[in-house]
């Protein structure tokens, strides 16, 4: 049996910054000013590999480092295969661009409307707010834009964004993302909520954000205030691993729940990380801990420089099917990939149902045990062929 997580065991404190005072601790914005962006900022804290070292030469023409020394103090410090180190730490691999990566790995550039707004699906929009993020994933999937190290030059248009959603009367659900949304101002997020709960067919709006795990200190009284004054609200955080689940990213958790915000949880599938079933069931569990919903589990885009962190999809569907009844339903994300070109989300399941005999279903539960479900006299009787089946 997997033992009980005890809370705490969960990370807290000022770590290698332990002579700092706790105002500046936890301020946001000392926070900010305190990251890591270059090599000489981990002297005597963190040693390097020569491989880190030489991909902090690369990073800035790549994606620009950045890691808030509260996250930093999750890395172990002589370990080169911490999976925290993997996420944020630039590495000379990412120099390394093969022939099926691209820029645009999900396909964006295509759909996007006006800057920033990425219109794909018939009800729904992503709404790129920024191009700043608290600290730098390795693996971004728009590192193309973000932290602007490739000129890209991107200038969200609120105005602009705003007014296409607001013409655009199929839209009822507006995902913030960036860049990380929660890097604005209080006072700009509050009027970006307050825009587009002006919208009426806009019913649904959530913030997809790192923000809580980069830098827990952002979640201020100010923030939760701005947050608790528009209507439904949600938030879709990213944590990989379960060395990411904090007491900080408890409190602050708990603190966005309590202020009626539903918490989901976004993991990318990385090697090294958490491509192993016992950390992901840990991380699934803390999430639960957290009040968060593991949401998605995605397979790593195909982003130029990403190879040495992607693992076969195969490991990903494996380890959903390690998890699904093995634990509490709740906890088991949904495996996707985005697919390129702009294909969108597309589930990949463990396969449950063996086969279709006339009007028996033939299914494997999640201990491999065979069982028969006889749909008697459902309505398809030719239960065989699914695309015979139509919905009314
Ligand atoms: C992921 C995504 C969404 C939201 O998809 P859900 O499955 O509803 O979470 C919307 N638009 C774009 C372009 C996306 O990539």
């Amino acid at each position: 049996m997997q033992p009980t997580d005890d809370l705490n065991s969960w990370f807290e404190g000022k770590g290698f910054w332990s002579n700092e005072s706790n105002s500046n601790w936890n301020n946001w914005g000392w926070q900010l000013r305190n990251r890591i962006n270059k090599q000489s900022d981990l002297d005597g804290i963190i040693s390097l590999s020569t491989n880190e070292i030489a991909g902090f030469a690369t990073a800035q023409n790549r994606l620009s480092v950045g890691i808030t020394p509260y996250f930093a103090n999750l890395i172990d410090p002589n370990d080169f295969n911490c999976p925290i180190r993997r996420q944020v730490i630039p590495n000379i691999e990412e120099s390394s661009v093969s022939p099926i990566e691209r820029k645009d790995p999900v396909g964006e550039e295509h759909d996007m409307v006006v800057p920033g707004v990425v219109h794909r699906y018939p009800d729904r929009v992503l709404f790129l707010v920024t191009d700043r993020c608290a600290a730098y994933c390795r693996y971004c999937t728009r590192s193309r834009m973000v932290s602007n190290a490739q000129d890209y030059g991107f200038h969200p248009s609120l105005e602009e964004g705003l007014k296409y959603i607001k013409s655009n009367t199929s839209i009822r659900d507006v995902l913030l993302s960036g860049g990380d949304p929660l890097l604005l101002s209080d006072r700009k997020l509050s009027y970006l909520l307050g825009s587009l709960a002006e919208i009426s067919h806009v019913e649904f709006v959530r913030i997809g954000s790192r923000i809580p795990v980069f830098l827990p200190q952002r979640i201020t009284d100010g923030l939760l205030d701005a947050l608790q004054s528009h209507h439904n609200i949600w938030m879709s955080i990213h944590v990989n691993h379960p060395n990411e689940c904090t007491k900080e990213l408890y409190n602050a958790c708990h603190k966005l729940a309590k202020s009626g915000i539903p918490l989901g949880n976004q993991s990318v599938l990385l090697k090294g990380v958490n491509d192993n079933h016992k950390v992901m069931k840990s991380l699934i569990h803390r999430l639960l801990m957290m009040k968060v919903r593991p949401y998605y589990l995605y397979q790593c885009d195909l982003i130029e420089g990403s190879s040495h962190l992607r693992v076969d999809p195969m490991i990903g569907i494996k380890i959903i099917e390690s998890l699904r009844g093995h634990t509490t339903g709740y906890a088991v994300p949904q495996f996707v990939i985005d697919a390129p070109e702009g294909g969108g989300k597309i589930p990949l399941n463990p396969n449950y149902l063996d086969r279709v005999e006339g009007n028996k279903l033939f299914l494997k539960n999640f201990e491999g045990k065979s069982f028969i479900y006889d749909t008697g006299t459902c309505d398809s009787p030719n239960m065989k062929d699914l695309k015979s089946v139509n919905l009314t």
